[in-house]
């Protein structure tokens, strides 16, 4: 292939020129460069495996790196893992020192995000786990800069593809393989100049973006599809959910939503641990709002900056400090 050819389009999500210093894999913290695995297991290794994201957030004021919901994340993991017949070597506090220790051993100054994977391995392969069998699990972390507090607004289309269901690839356990669904949607929504899909489940119901879930606002009221819609559990959701009805006095209804709610909402927005909480101005090409971002999304997103820099003494226990 030419030089020409491999050169990619680099967003946020591209791998950073440097890689860190260290990984974490099975049980050990490795360099980099060393931390290999056969190559027959291409492919097959990722069938059953299951991952998260976490970010950490870089406090310059306090020079303080603090992750965010690091057990919740590492308790979802396991929840992940169980439902595919893959058991842990290592418990969720195990996990959660030693991520805390490799974060801190790449001497990071600067918003992080930390992926560990679950997967059988060498001696396992995946297609053929069927009854319970002890997993493998690796940890990668790198630079990543949070879009909190740029003021981002985002464009959003409903895509013509179908959220996978529960009985298909259960859209809960947040599985490598799912991420094909979303890359259909990814894909078809960069085609057609979106920032993100919108992806209907097989009710024809809301259910969530590509990555990220979703709320809408109608009269004061915040609406997000129910966790049997087809969506991922995300804890981003679930703190935003607190956050809004307690801090902001915005009572949060779980329920189903139909696509043209979407067209007619006051505000809507997307939340996630990569997307962050990022306000939509436009869904197929309706305007939603004013096209900005919404009195709600405003407050609500600098409350949770704030809380995930750790500049809330509050709500200090959310996050584990690095340093
Ligand atoms: C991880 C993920 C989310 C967001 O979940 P968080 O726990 O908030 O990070 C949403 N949708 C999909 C498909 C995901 O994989």
């Amino acid at each position: 292939m030419s030089q020409e050819k491999r050169k990619v389009k680099k967003d946020a999500w591209a791998a950073p020129k440097e890689s860190p210093k260290f990984l974490w894999m099975s049980g050990n913290k490795v360099e980099w460069e060393k931390a290999t695995v056969h190559a027959s297991t291409l492919g097959w290794s990722a069938i059953s495996m299951v991952f998260e994201g976490i970010r950490g957030y870089w406090n310059p004021e306090a020079e303080q790196l603090r992750i965010f919901q690091l057990d919740a994340h590492l308790e979802r993991l396991m929840r992940s893992m169980k439902v595919m017949r893959m058991s842990s070597p290592w418990s969720v506090q195990e996990l959660a020192a030693d991520i805390v220790d490799l974060v801190r051993s790449n001497e990071f100054k600067e918003d992080v995000y930390i992926q560990p994977t679950a997967y059988f391995g060498e001696t396992t392969p995946g297609y053929l786990a069927a009854k319970e069998q002890p997993g493998e699990i690796a940890v990668f972390n790198r630079a990543a800069a949070s879009v909190l507090g740029a003021g981002n607004v985002i464009s959003l289309g409903v895509s013509s593809w179908t959220r996978i269901s529960d009985n298909v690839m259960p859209p809960r356990v947040k599985a490598i393989t799912n991420y094909q669904n979303s890359r259909y949607v990814a894909d078809e929504s960069t085609r057609h100049g979106y920032d993100f899909g919108i992806i209907l489940n097989q009710q024809g119901k809301v259910s969530e973006i590509s990555y990220a879930c979703i709320y809408i606002i109608r009269d004061g009221v915040a609406i997000t599809p129910p966790v049997t819609a087809g969506i991922l559990e995300s804890i981003t959701r679930d703190i935003v959910k607190g956050l809004l009805e307690n801090e902001l006095g915005i009572p949060v209804l779980e329920r189903d939503v139909d696509r043209t709610e979407l067209y007619i909402a006051d505000e809507v927005f997307i939340c996630g641990t990569g997307a962050e909480i990022q306000a939509a101005g436009s869904i197929d090409g309706y305007t939603v709002g004013d096209g900005g971002v919404g009195p709600i999304v405003s407050d609500l997103e600098q409350l949770f900056h704030d809380i995930v820099r750790g500049r809330n003494e509050r709500f200090v226990d959310m996050s584990t400090e690095v340093y």
